[in-house]
């Protein structure tokens, strides 16, 4: 197709003058046929043109985001902001709420008593001018062609699409006005994208026409085979983030922030002389001197939230092991499934959630435990735990030989 056969696509999308049988069509043909690079640049090029693009004329600081494809206890986004922030670099992150079985940034948010992600483009662009970071929902005003097509997509099951899935996430990104982004492309039984190579081919699909479109971009490919940190839910990986905020936490939601902060800082600072080990111990430091904390804590006043210490959660059950061993697998969407028969999370948009609830695991792939020995905590009333202890169990694969731990991060593509 040519650019302005796409661009007339997009537009009759976007005014609803082309009926959903036909755009339904369009998505089952890219579905099955692809598209050519330059097809799939126009098409992002035209969706973000679908709708507003947030303007920073006056913000002398560069203004970068990241985006997650998705997975299990995915809270980096609720360090990195403000972590970003506190170097001085502007954020207007917009972000979603749970898509299938992993838990969105907004609902781990809504944890928060008074928080709001509901803001304009104007409010939206006033917190991140007051106080360097927001975390938000879409407006209706950004990419709305995106909007239109990703629902007529859901029910059409052609989704998984990487020509379109491309379109839709930069389609959004690239409307926040950014001069720099960077991608955390999951892989694994957690992610979106069940294997390596779906996910490497994703990456440099949206790195190459992000860049193609003028902002520099980088992806990491991380392993979504187990969740990110120990706890999976809301209340609780609200407060596993602010922990890692506060220089504790679990190790590797420390060193994936890092990475990814480090990524934004080659793309948006660098010089000749960068140094990327000297920039990730000034990150860290930011982590360990209170300051990004500091900056969390701006953001949650800014967008109506009262912090007052750790979110309570509902009541701990352990799930103990039924054999000695080592952690071979862990089911990692299953996690994601427990949580909303927990209420958790979401099967319809219109479900309301219960914060308090989620998993705590003990144990990560590679660990030894022995028999008795607890694998996980679930917080939940004692009825819910009687239904799902026995799934939870079954999604820690225990073998009587020795495994490996897994490496966080697979492959970095510039
Ligand atoms: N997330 C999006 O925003 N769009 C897609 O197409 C898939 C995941």
């Amino acid at each position: 197709m040519s650019d302005s056969q796409i661009e007339a696509i997009v537009r009759g999308c976007t005014d609803f003058s082309i009926p959903d049988y036909q755009l339904a069509a369009l998505a089952m043909a890219v579905f099955f046929r692809g598209m050519n690079r330059e097809e799939v640049t126009s098409l992002t090029r035209h969706i973000v043109g679908s709708g507003d693009t947030l303007d920073w004329t006056g913000l002398d600081k560069p203004v970068v985001d990241k985006h997650s494809t998705g997975g299990i206890g995915d809270k980096i986004s609720l360090v990195l902001a403000p972590l970003l922030a506190a170097r001085g670099m502007a954020v207007p992150m917009i972000s979603g709420r749970g898509l299938g079985a992993t838990g969105g940034t907004l609902d781990k948010l809504e944890s928060i008593p008074g928080f709001s992600v509901n803001l304009d483009l104007e409010q939206i662009s006033r917190v991140v001018r007051e106080t360097g970071c927001v975390i938000a929902g879409a407006s209706s005003r950004i990419a709305p062609a995106d909007k239109r097509l990703y629902a007529l997509r859901d029910v059409t099951a052609t989704v998984p699409s990487i020509p379109l899935i491309t379109g839709s996430i930069l389609g959004k990104k690239l409307a926040e006005g950014l001069d720099a982004l960077v991608l955390d492309v999951k892989f694994g039984s957690g992610a979106f994208m069940k294997s390596l190579d779906d996910a490497s081919q994703l990456a440099r699909s949206l790195v190459s026409v992000a860049r193609e479109l003028g902002v520099p971009t980088t992806a990491l490919l991380t392993d979504m085979n187990q969740p990110n940190g120990s706890m999976v839910g809301n209340a609780n990986e609200l407060n596993e983030a602010v922990e890692v905020l506060q220089g504790k936490g679990p190790a590797d939601v420390r060193e994936l922030t890092l990475e990814l902060a480090v990524e934004l800082a080659v793309l948006s600072e660098s010089d000749s002389d960068f140094n990327r080990k000297q920039c990730r111990n000034e990150f860290a430091r930011l982590i360990d001197s209170g300051a990004a904390m500091e900056s969390f804590l701006k953001m949650v006043h800014a967008q109506g939230g009262r912090w007052t210490g750790p979110i309570p959660c509902a009541p701990a059950h352990p799930v103990t092991a039924s054999q000695a061993g080592w952690v071979a697998s862990i089911n990692a969407e299953e996690l994601g499934w427990i949580i909303i028969e927990l209420r958790g999370g979401r099967t319809r948009l219109e479900d309301t959630i219960d914060h308090s609830t989620g998993i705590a695991m003990n144990v990560r792939v590679g660990d030894k435990v022995e028999i008795g020995q607890p694998l996980a905590n679930i917080l939940c009333n004692s009825d819910d735990f009687t239904r799902v202890a026995g799934r939870l169990r079954d999604a820690i694969a225990l073998v009587p030989e020795e495994t490996r731990p897994l490496t966080l991060i697979c492959e970095r593509i510039a």
